[in-house]
């Protein structure tokens, strides 16, 4: 999973970039890059580590078109620099930048090595771009039309398979222009909107848009189109056009866990989604007759959810734990004392939210489980009567093949165990799900559930399967 922000505008950009960017840091924190176009020039930097460290340095660059992106690896090494993006062609120029996950990665490797052209990095938008380029100069090799961008697109379109959204900064019919595609059934999410001065902002999620004013109620914001092609100048009217749409199916688990609740995406504000799915699991946990004295979300996530369901079962929502926000990430412990003490530096149970009474959980899914039974366990020892487990999604029992980092189904609890006994393997009274009848209330028929039901939008073959998990951070 990654974050992009595409701009274009009638001034340099790389200030408003890089405030984009930062407002996406949650999409990605290995590393950042940050390139502008200026005239035809090209500036660029990337490097490992934040958006306030690794593109600092950019804040100077020229150049009224400008693409940045925070980096969070599921595909080549855990991170160096030479992988972050964006990515640059000599010819023609372009700068692009991706967020998404390409599934036949080796297949284009080899079909772009027989052309001369040799993919050096790790990362999956390298082929993307060398796909693209690939395709312009086999048309012409300067001076490229709009026209000349659909072919090459529709060739991107036909040839990279898996979820991918899609940035980029050329030249086309003599004038800097940003472009952005969506994989045709738009798995990953993207949003633009154009600002009262004339600028465009294509984004990874609404609130980068939001930091730039231009996602306000009078700058409309816009998914990307699935299949399509988006042509952007400054002041002037996109330029849409429509090349391989399919029925989209979107990320299920961008709406649950990875994007920020003030964000919209297609379906409406993810914080007013959760709260929906907290509505549908309360339904579950009302007809198993669970009963509850107080509701406890897991930060940060599960806030809404929990509020949601403690409304609907009569029950008092509290914050049990704080976050402590400075804790980073849980760098591999060595041993089980050492696991706890990590997890209690990042999350401290209020005693007294717990002691003596009947509690709720509510967290947004179950992965590998080790750190709900750390956190079950925690709480145990503050002596609650009852501790009861809500989750506002299905079981995660599947990989994802499309961007976000769940691995295979050996190293998923939920593909192991069925509920209750999942319930007993984490010391916990019960366990309620959210179920798929549940999820498709809130979310209708175009998404993508696949790591909740194993049904996969684009298919992914058995070799690919295989060349995706080999290439999975450990
Ligand atoms: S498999 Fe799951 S995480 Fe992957 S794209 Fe589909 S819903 Fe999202």
């Amino acid at each position: 999973m990654c974050g992009f922000v595409g701009i274009i505008g009638s001034d340099a950009v790389a200030n408003s970039v890089m405030l984009g960017l930062h407002a996406l840091q949650h999409r990605g924190q290995d590393a950042a890059g940050l390139g502008t176009v200026d005239s035809g020039s090209f500036h660029m930097v990337k490097d490992l580590g934040m958006v306030s460290t690794a593109v600092a340095s950019a804040a100077t660059f020229p150049g009224r078109g400008g693409i940045g992106h925070v980096r969070y690896p599921t595909s080549g090494s855990t991170s160096t620099r030479e992988d972050a993006q964006p990515f640059l062609t000599r010819r023609p120029g372009i700068l692009l930048a991706h967020n998404g996950n390409v599934t036949n990665v080796p297949e284009l490797t080899r079909s772009l090595r027989a052309k001369g052209l040799h993919v050096l990095s790790q990362c999956d938008a390298e082929p993307i771009l060398l796909v693209l380029a690939e395709a312009l100069t086999a048309i012409r090799p300067s001076g490229h039309t709009s026209d000349d961008v659909r072919r090459a697109v529709a060739e991107v379109f036909a040839t990279v398979k898996g979820a991918y959204s899609v940035v980029a900064l050329l030249e086309v019919d003599g004038q800097d222009t940003l472009i952005a595609f969506r994989d045709p059934h738009a798995i990953r999410p993207g949003v633009y909107a154009q600002r009262a001065d004339g600028m465009w902002i294509v984004a990874s999620e609404s609130v980068a848009l939001d930091v730039l004013a231009a996602g306000d109620a009078h700058n409309e914001v816009r998914h990307l189109p699935a299949g399509a092609l988006l042509l952007l100048r400054a002041g002037e009217p996109e330029v849409r056009i429509d090349i391989a749409p399919r029925q989209t199916h979107h990320c299920v688990f961008e709406r649950i866990y990875f994007a920020r609740p003030d964000s919209t995406m297609e379906e409406g504000r993810v914080l007013s989604t959760r709260w929906k799915l907290g509505r549908a699991v309360a339904k579950i946990i009302e007809e198993r007759r669970i009963e509850v004295d107080v509701v406890v979300a897991v930060p940060d996530t599960s806030r809404p959810a929990a509020m949601a369901i403690a409304e609907a079962l009569g029950a008092d929502n509290r914050e049990g734990f704080i976050k402590n926000r400075y804790s980073g990430r849980t760098f591999i412990m060595p041993d089980d004392a050492a696991r706890n003490a990590a997890l209690r530096l990042k999350l401290n149970p209020i005693a007294e939210i717990f002691r003596g009474k009947k509690v709720l959980l509510v967290d947004d899914s179950i992965v590998r489980g080790n750190t709900m039974r750390r956190i079950v366990r925690m709480v145990r020892r503050l002596e609650p009567t009852e501790l009861h487990l809500a989750i506002f999604s299905p079981p995660v029992a599947h990989p994802c093949f499309y961007g976000i980092d769940i691995p295979s189904e050996a190293e998923l609890v939920a593909a192991r165990m069925g509920r209750d006994e999942l319930a007993a393997h984490l010391e916990a009274d019960s366990l309620t799900y959210l179920d798929e009848a549940g999820l498709a209330a809130v979310f209708g028929p175009d998404i993508c559930a696949a790591c909740f039901t194993g049904r996969y939008p684009v298919k992914v073959t058995a070799q690919e399967r295989a060349d995706i998990m080999s290439d999975r951070r450990p």
